[in-house]
């Protein structure tokens, strides 16, 4: 009786608001966007409409582009594309050091993702942390995960191969507590210290946690190199059975060709059609940038002693390193990006100090001493990937990164992906950085041009966009943005950025 009657007082008011839209709309909107060419973000063709914004969020798109609105701000778009903010599935940062993140507002990006390659802030409990963020206002929304390798330390797992139960025990209950704050799931470094020491059954255990709180696992897999990418895909399939699982930056390390990509990609496909959530993201370069122990073998590495490593296996070490440059398209191919040789190559390096460039990583370097660029991978081979319908694009930059990934990526997927090489079209340019990303993190009310959605635009000429990052000069912000608004407000417009910031600390329910 009672739920009848509430159901008839929903449909008299449903009556009533339908009554006020569909004759004059007195509404006064924060901002009506005029004859807009709408690419909404779900890959279909654009079309002409007028947008208004009212609380930072879309409430109406009207297709009937004579019909009048009032407005607070009033903007004509004739001409110009209006989408849905770019989301970066891979970004690093530090919103409490760098809150404006003006690198990824010049490129369009409205959500960044941060606790990536299996590290996120070093607190037990991260509420107090996202508070933090909120109290700063970040530049861009910000959705946050957990680390795995940050879990493994925090629960005092650390370098042990099998945990005990109580430390495995620890590591779900800091995992269920990150999810209880808001996070959209954990990121696994595999490579890196201590994740590359967990084993499979470890993994399922988190995974399935993931699975329960409706989460995803994102992950910098164990091995990127050409022989290994297929296993390291494998390992994360596996843990794919108890949730969605996503391979962050996508590559293969020295594979060449497009014939090897179809081939990574029929894995991935494979995976799918037989019901598991697979997804990927990818950055537009042929450089990947990390930390220079990526060359350096695991015996010489933490928890391991380097300086007792170098006195005892200093020719075996020497071995691995110049065999390990050469696969990696020797040293002329590694360019270093932070410390004392910033901005050279190891070339370069080795033939200023008039010794091999083994001896220059172990006597000048080290595995800690620098981080690095480097040329490993295949434009046939990558632009094989970038094509998947299960691939997003992401930066995996941040903005003080020496590479231009982190000032360039999503207008390069414009500016060089559509207009140049026309890989693909702008609509399913923009899928790959809106909605598909959106649809990957299971990001509420975002990434679609939608009535109900926030309003996280951007207005641009697709002709003027772009990057202007470079490997010698990676921090020069990107152009061609005309509008960039989130949650409603005005962040950036042609280069110059509003002094507020508008950015939220994003929660999952
Ligand atoms: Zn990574």
């Amino acid at each position: 009786m009672k739920t009848s009657f509430l159901s008839f007082l929903a449909f008299c008011l449903m009556m009533i608001s339908c009554g006020q839209t569909s004759g004059n709309d007195d509404t006064n909107y924060d901002l009506w966007i005029k004859n807009a060419q709408v690419i909404d973000g779900t890959g279909a063709d654009s079309y002409t409409a007028q947008v208004l914004i009212l609380d930072g969020e879309i409430v109406k798109i009207e297709k009937d582009t004579e019909k009048q609105f009032s407005a607070k701000e009033e903007i004509d778009a004739e001409g110009k594309i209006l989408s849905p903010g770019f989301i970066d599935t891979h970004a690093h940062g530090d919103p409490l050091e760098t809150p404006e993140f003006k690198n990824f507002l010049a490129m369009g990006v409205t959500t960044i993702t941060l606790g990536q390659d299996g590290y996120s802030p070093k607190k037990k409990d991260l509420s107090g942390w996202m508070k933090e963020v909120d109290s700063v206002n970040p530049g861009v929304n910000i959705a946050m995960f957990v680390g795995h390798n940050t879990i493994r330390r925090l629960s005092g797992v650390n370098y042990e191969k099998f945990p005990s139960e109580k430390g495995l025990e620890e590591m779900k209950n800091l995992l269920k507590k990150a999810f209880d704050n808001g996070i959209f799931g954990m990121t696994t470094g595999l490579e890196y210290n201590p994740g590359s020491f967990s084993e499979k059954e470890e993994l399922e255990e988190l995974a399935k946690v993931v699975g329960e709180n409706d989460g995803l696992i994102m992950s910098h897999i164990r091995n990127e190199d050409d022989s290994e990418v297929g296993n390291s895909i494998r390992e994360l399939l596996n843990q794919g059975k108890c949730t969605p699982v996503h391979v962050s930056h996508l590559k293969s390390v020295y594979g060449k060709g497009q014939d090897r990509g179809r081939e990574i990609l029929k894995l991935l496909d494979s995976a799918k059609n037989e019901g598991i959530q697979i997804t990927a993201d990818l950055y537009p370069y042929n450089a990947s940038y990390t930390g220079i122990a990526i060359v350096f073998p695991e015996w010489a590495k933490k928890p391991n002693d380097f300086e007792e490593v170098v006195a005892t296996r200093k020719s075996e070490l020497q071995e691995f390193l110049r065999y390990k440059i050469e696969q990696r398209n020797g040293p002329e191919a590694t360019l270093i990006g932070s410390g004392k040789f910033a901005g050279k190559n190891l070339k370069e390096i080795s033939e200023e100090l008039n010794k091999p460039f083994e001896d220059v990583l172990i006597e000048d370097i080290g595995p800690y001493g620098a981080g690095g660029a480097y040329f490993i991978m295949d434009e046939g081979l990558q632009k094989t990937l970038v094509q998947s319908d299960l691939v997003n694009i992401c930066s995996d930059g941040s903005p003080s990164m020496r590479h231009p990934r982190g000032y360039g990526s999503f207008p390069k997927i414009i500016e060089t992906y559509v207009n140049k090489d026309k890989l693909f079209s702008l609509e399913k340019a923009i899928y790959k950085m809106t909605g598909l990303a959106a649809k990957t993190m299971k990001l509420e009310n975002r990434g679609l041009l939608k009535e109900g959605y926030r309003a996280d635009l951007l207005l641009f000429d697709p002709k003027e966009i772009e990057e202007t990052a470079t490997y010698e000069k990676p921090h020069q912000l990107a152009k061609g943005f005309d509008g960039v608004w989130i949650n409603g407000k005005r962040a950036a417009q042609n280069g110059k950025f509003a002094e507020g910031r508008f950015g939220e600390m994003l929660r999952k329910d």
